[in-house]
């Protein structure tokens, strides 16, 4: 059986959750504000998004699935039930993705 990439990099992984916590972002699929003391398992509580699932990475040119696990840009905060209601759907993010890029350029 394959490994998955997101857990077969333990600590790069913890590090892009880290990081991805400190920036302290809204949901980016509700955009309401996430508690981020919250314990992991809680369903408001933050959970890291991919926004191009990770299994498709050669359809979105990454090297590996390392790569798109651990790309910086392909991650996004998300409530864990808002994660889990979206499930693979691709469609719905990108378009807050750039409703939030119109935003902060009409800015
Ligand atoms: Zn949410």
């Amino acid at each position: 059986m394959a490994t998955n990439p997101r857990y077969s990099n333990g600590n790069a992984r913890r590090k892009l959750r880290t990081w991805l916590r400190s920036q302290g972002l809204p949901c980016a699929i509700c955009g309401q504000p996430i508690d981020y003391a919250l314990p992991s398992g809680h369903p408001l509580s933050f959970e890291v998004d991919e926004i191009r699932p990770v299994s498709r990475w050669r359809e979105f040119g990454y090297a590996s699935p390392t790569a798109a696990a651990l790309d910086r840009t392909n991650v996004q905060p998300t409530h864990r039930i808002c994660n889990e209601r979206k499930g693979k759907k691709l469609a719905f993010v990108p378009t807050v993705t750039r409703k939030a890029l119109l935003t902060s350029r009409e800015r």
